[in-house]
């Protein structure tokens, strides 16, 4: 019998592997598709890190987290956190509360009028005051997630690929998992399982309120550098439009280039029903923005994707504990940052009987209705 069976190997599957095997416990990770397959919400080699954050709560785990993912790098001998600096503006962006609430949590930040701001980056156009953080940059994914599973399996995990999980049932003594190539015994299981959540839950748990999500597609679009040489921070920027922006990695080719999303509440869709093609309304509107605020990128984007939030109510983490399953599901386009700290708590609720965090419960319609993402 396995002391966890984890099921997915997206970021939070791996994370939780990772952190089952520094207590010293097996864990079995299944997972439906490939490793690395792109259907998810954890492929390809670019997301965000930053500490700065306006909730004091998660300003606290991403400090963590940031010591926590050097930890991995270190005992991989993998490159995982790119420090490249971040940039916040926008007409909406609330630059002066974001500071006040960086400075409180020790970020190493400053304020910068958008004439200030020009002039250090010329490739901007800012529209307003920018926030400059140094403690920000990228996190590759596949890095991390192979990072996190090969010092899992070195410590006796079993990884399986293209093993999906049919039914996941409690029984007297832990947890029986069913597959088409077999069945396993855990002590106790954690559901990983990223957009599938809703469906794989509603098997599970047939008598409980399916939790409040949403699954969204976002389209992200990637843009060549003028200058290939440049080292370009990652930004943020809120108005009417909310995007997201950093070095693209090997996701935008063999040049240079950036990625820039639309965070805007997505195309609702469900993981096994989409077209995954980033729509030409979307490719529109952040061209525009580029011709407008990003002159140093060319205008013209050289390759696009959609990839899949799942969203709770107020953008918060699902980490909570039914019986002897964990549902994990650090989301809401903000989780990979998070993911060592994730795989904490993941293992405290499996291991330590440790009481879960009432702000990361299952969302249930008693609760508030979803608002807009941020
Ligand atoms: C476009 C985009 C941009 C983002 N940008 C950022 C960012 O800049 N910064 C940041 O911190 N975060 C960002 N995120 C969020 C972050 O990437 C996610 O929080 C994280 O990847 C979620 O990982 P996951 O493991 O929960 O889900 P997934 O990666 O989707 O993994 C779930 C896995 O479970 C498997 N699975 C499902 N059902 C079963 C089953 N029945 N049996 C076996 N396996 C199953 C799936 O095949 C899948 O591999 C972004 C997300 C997206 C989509």
């Amino acid at each position: 019998m396995h002391d966890v069976i984890i099921i997915g190997a997206g970021m939070t599957g791996a994370a939780a592997a990772w952190a089952a095997a520094k207590r010293g416990r097996s864990a079995l990770v299944l997972e439906a598709g490939r490793l690395h397959h792109r259907r998810g919400s954890s492929h390809g080699t670019s997301r965000i890190f930053r500490t700065v954050n306006e909730s004091a709560k998660y300003s606290r785990m991403v400090h963590r987290s940031q010591g926590l993912w050097r930890e991995v790098e270190q005992e991989s001998g993998t490159s995982i956190l790119r420090m490249r600096g971040a940039l916040d503006f926008g007409p909406t962006r609330n630059v002066d509360s974001l500071y006040a609430a960086a400075r409180r949590s020790g970020t190493d930040c400053e304020l910068l009028t958008a004439e200030a701001a020009q002039e250090r980056w010329p490739s901007f156009r800012f529209p307003t005051a920018v926030i400059h953080h140094r403690e920000a940059g990228t996190i590759d994914p596949q890095a991390a997630i192979r990072a996190m599973l090969d010092i899992a399996i070195d410590n006796g995990a079993e990884l399986r690929t293209s093993t999906p999980v049919l039914a996941l049932r409690e029984e007297a003594n832990g947890v029986l998992v069913e597959t088409p190539s077999g069945t396993f015994r855990g002590r106790t299981a954690v559901i990983a399982a990223g957009p599938w959540l809703p469906e794989l839950f509603a098997a599970t748990f047939p008598d409980v309120p399916p939790p409040m999500v949403t699954v969204n597609e976002q389209n992200v679009f990637h843009f060549r550098q003028r200058d290939p040489e440049e080292q370009w921070p990652v930004f943020v920027y809120k108005g009417g439009l909310q995007l997201f922006a950093l070095p693209s990695g090997a996701d935008g080719g063999s040049e240079p280039a950036i990625k820039i999303g639309r965070h805007n509440p997505g195309k609702v869709v469900t993981p096994d029903r989409r077209d995954g093609v980033p729509t030409a309304e979307n490719r529109e509107i952040i061209t525009r923005f580029v011709e407008e605020h990003v002159p140093g990128l060319e205008p013209t984007p050289v390759g696009g994707d959609a990839c899949l939030y799942t969203i709770t109510r107020n953008d918060d983490f699902i980490l909570d504990r039914i019986g002897s399953i964990v549902v994990a599901s650090p989301c809401s386009g903000q989780g990979a940052k998070f993911m060592p700290v994730v795989g904490e708590i993941i293992a405290g609720l499996a291991f330590e009987n440790a009481p879960a965090d009432p702000d990361f419960s299952i969302p249930t319609h008693a609760q508030q209705p979803i608002t807009a993402a941020r």
